[in-house]
Formats: C-alpha cells, sequence, structure tokens
C-alpha cells in the first residue's frame, strides 16, 4: 500500500510516521508513505495556498490550482490511486470504510485548512470524502494520521500478532473483550479467575461471552444491526436470566421498588 499525503504541514507527519506500526510496517516494506507539500504546487515568488472565499464571509479557503497540481504530480505514474478528501462533511470512517481503503493499493490524502477547499477540487479530483466523526478540527492532517493508521493495521503482516486485527473490536461487529495483564492483584481487585485458569477453552468461551456482553452494554446499537448466531443468542438468553434471577431476589426482600433516593429518605 502506498500513502501519499498532501499538505501544507509536511512536518507534522516525521513523528508520525518514525514511530509504531506505521514505523514498523515502513521497515518491513509493508507500506510506502510519502507527504507533498501543496505549497511546493503553487505559483509566485510567496507560494500562496488560499485565497478570500467569493460572496465574503470570514477565513480562508484553499486555492483549487496548487490542489490540482498537486494531486497530478501524487498520480504521476500512478493514474489508478485513489484520491481521498478528508473533510468533516464525507462519509464517516468506520472499520468497514478502512476495510474497504486497505483492498486500494494506492491512496493520496488531501488535507485541507482554514474553511476547506474550492469546491471545483472536490468535483473534479476526489474519489472519496472521509470524515473522521462529526466534529471540526482546524486541518486535515490529523485525520489523515487516522485513516492511515487504522488502514495499516488491516494490511496483512502489520501487526505483531498475526490474527490481532481479526479480534480487535468491529471485525465482527462486536467490541472486543476486556484484557488484563500483570500484577495479578492491583489495589485490592483481582482478574476473572478463568483467565489465569490455564484452559484455552474456557478462556475463549469467556472472551466470546465477554466481548457479546460488552457490546450490548457499550454499545447496543452494534448487535441491532447484526445477525446474531444462534451461540450467541443464547449466551445472551442466560445473561438475561441471570439478571432476572437478581431482580426477583430484591422484589422478595421487598427492595426493587425503592429507587436509591427513596431508600436515603
Ligand atoms: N468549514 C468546513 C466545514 O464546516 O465543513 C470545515 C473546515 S475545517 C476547519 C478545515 C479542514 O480540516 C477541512 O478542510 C478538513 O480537511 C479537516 N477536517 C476538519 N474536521 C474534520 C473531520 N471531522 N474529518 C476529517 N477532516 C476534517
Amino acid at each position: 500500500m502506498r500513502f501519499t499525503v498532501l499538505t501544507i504541514f509536511p512536518d507534522l507527519f516525521q513523528a508520525f510516521w518514525e514511530h509504531g506500526i506505521i514505523r514498523r510496517a515502513i521497515l518491513n516494506n509493508r507500506i510506502v508513505a510519502e507527504v507533498l507539500n501543496i505549497r511546493d504546487f503553487a505559483e509566485g515568488r510567496h507560494r500562496v495556498t488560499d485565497d478570500t472565499p467569493y460572496g465574503g464571509g470570514p477565513g480562508m479557503v484553499m486555492k483549487p490550482e496548487p490542489l490540482a497540481a498537486a494531486i497530478r504530480g501524487a498520480k504521476t505514474d500512478r493514474p489508478e490511486a485513489k484520491t481521498i478528501l478528508l473533510t468533516p462533511q464525507g462519509r464517516v470512517l468506520d472499520q468497514g470504510l478502512a476495510r474497504d481503503l486497505a483492498g486500494f493499493s494506492d491512496l493520496i490524502l488531501v488535507c485541507g485548512r482554514y474553511e476547506g477547499v474550492d469546491e471545483r477540487i472536490c468535483d473534479n479530483f476526489i474519489d472519496f470524502e472521509i470524515s473522521i466523526g462529526d466534529y471540526v478540527l482546524t486541518g486535515g492532517e490529523l485525520a489523515a494520521m487516522v485513516v492511515m493508521e487504522a488502514v495499516t493495521r488491516l494490511i496483512p503482516g502489520t501487526l505483531g500478532g498475526e490474527d490481532s486485527a481479526e479480534k480487535d473490536s468491529f471485525s465482527n461487529d462486536l467490541l472486543e473483550h476486556a484484557h488484563y495483564t500483570k500484577p495479578r492483584e492491583f489495589e485490592g481487585e483481582g482478574v476473572p479467575e478463568v483467565l489465569v485458569s490455564g484452559h484455552h477453552e474456557a478462556i475463549e468461551k469467556w472472551r466470546q461471552e465477554m466481548s457479546l456482553i460488552r457490546t450490548f452494554l457499550k454499545r447496543r446499537d452494534l448487535l441491532e444491526d447484526r445477525t446474531l448466531s444462534k451461540k450467541e443468542v443464547d449466551i445472551l438468553k442466560k445473561w438475561c436470566l441471570d439478571i432476572e434471577k437478581i431482580i426477583r431476589g430484591q422484589s422478595i426482600r421487598g427492595t426493587d421498588a425503592l429507587s436509591g433516593d427513596e431508600q436515603g429518605r
């Protein structure tokens, strides 16, 4: 996979490529990452990349000529490269979209600044508009890093453990189970017994159950959009029965109708 980032702040990417998974992926030739300064494609002594908006209003807009020249420059010899504009108005990135992007071999990431880019660039030079969430950043650089990292993790051979990406949250429309590490006891809290039992089957079962239950508790919307297997339905049913048992126990004690506030009065 080749990533080419177009930005007016290329230095922002140096530290990003020199650490962690991106660095390893570059060293292992899984990805090629390069950055082009849009300013280098601007004309004139001052290499201006922005101008005032037609129609008036606050802020500046990124001029079309330097952007068009930068995109054309990036596409020289690589006409098949897909061009992505990072914009809060784009499709919101999720694991499915990251997976689709990982299927391409060449991505050009265009980082906007100011009020954004001249619309004629969006209309004629961009294949996909991508947002990293419903909030507004000052520039597309952080968003480009997010896209690069999410996509790179999905390229086979980029992660330490071969199958870690498969088990990550969202890979199966479920959140991942909880993790624990040493010490076995931390500030009075232990770790679930099953995890130190050495029974691999039991551990796997616990992880599957936790993954499903956490998804129900934290992101129920994911389950609503998903077809559950019979096994998963059985896990949730058992869990509901356990909760019912607790509620029934409370009823018998006569405490179920009392809210915390009422009990305190
Ligand atoms: N005026 C624009 C609007 O309201 O849609 C926002 C421009 S924003 C201040 C400047 C640049 O930051 C954008 O052109 C885009 O490249 C980037 N950006 C901001 N928020 C983003 C987001 N949520 N996802 C991706 N890129 C974003």
